[in-house]
């Protein structure tokens, strides 16, 4: 059995200084686990504290929250996959719904994300989820399973094979409302058979969070659900006392 993921994506919160306080506390709280996978998701400001605040726990991987598709050019603002790669990122966000939804990014801008990350050599882990209203309409396999296929499109089957990938249903972030572990299930379930289908037994492997009001209420029931092979945390991994307690779920 896969060790389970615990990802936290700490979203537009946690600069330096706090970014710093926080892991001195977590690593207090959190020894080093092999059944477990650790990664932090920073601001991309705080990158370089989070990976100076690791540098003696190797076992926890970092990544950037957001990457731009173009590997350098005239595009301000935006951080390109080679620079994080060299700032100590080891992972790369891409998809996430407040990507799409608030920023506008569409599946093919997502799709040249995922080829980005794998050329500068960080393992991209591609969120897909539907909308409520999509949802409403019975669309949620449909949604997840364009947004899944758009965003590997790109890259080869061997690619994909060391992705992570995480669903998390738009009404469920930051809403306090999460997926029952039998929904989750269901479509964990539905990606699961799609990446089979790519890439045979190496499916098997891959693994695919859950992401959508996880707390520590929550956190065990999820990770019991079949083909949930770990967690994406915004809310409630912002604290580090509660995060550790959900890591050592
Ligand atoms: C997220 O940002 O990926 C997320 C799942 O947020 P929250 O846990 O706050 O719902």
């Amino acid at each position: 059995m896969q060790r389970p993921v615990f990802a936290a994506n700490w979203k537009m919160h946690h600069g330096p200084s706090d970014a710093r306080a926080f892991l001195r506390s977590f690593l207090a709280h959190y020894a080093r686990r092999p059944d477990r996978q650790v990664i932090f998701f920073p601001p991309a400001v705080s990158l370089a504290a989070v990976v100076d605040g690791l540098r003696e726990r190797q076992d926890i991987q970092v990544g950037v929250q957001n990457i731009h598709w173009e590997d350098k050019g005239a595009y301000t603002g935006e951080t390109s996959a080679g620079m994080a790669r060299d700032a100590g990122a080891d992972l790369a966000l891409v998809g996430h719904s407040e990507r799409r939804h608030v920023f506008g990014e569409t599946d093919e801008q997502t799709a040249a994300k995922v080829a980005a990350a794998v050329r500068a050599g960080l393992v991209p882990m591609l969120c897909v989820g539907e909308k409520l209203e999509e949802r409403e309409r019975g669309e949620t396999e449909s949604v997840v399973l364009r947004q899944l296929r758009a965003g590997i499109a790109k890259v080869e089957p061997h690619a994909v094979a060391g992705m992570l990938f995480a669903y998390e249903p738009v009404w469920a972030i930051g809403t306090g409302r999460n997926a029952t572990p039998d929904d989750a299930a269901a479509i964990h379930g539905v990606i699961r058979r799609e990446l089979l289908s790519i890439l045979g037994e190496k499916a098997k492997a891959v693994p695919i969070l859950y992401g959508g009001s996880v707390n520590r209420g929550n956190a065990q029931a999820l990770l019991q659900a079949a083909d949930v092979g770990g967690l994406l945390v915004g809310g409630a991994s912002l604290d580090s006392e509660g995060w550790s307690t959900i890591v050592r779920t």
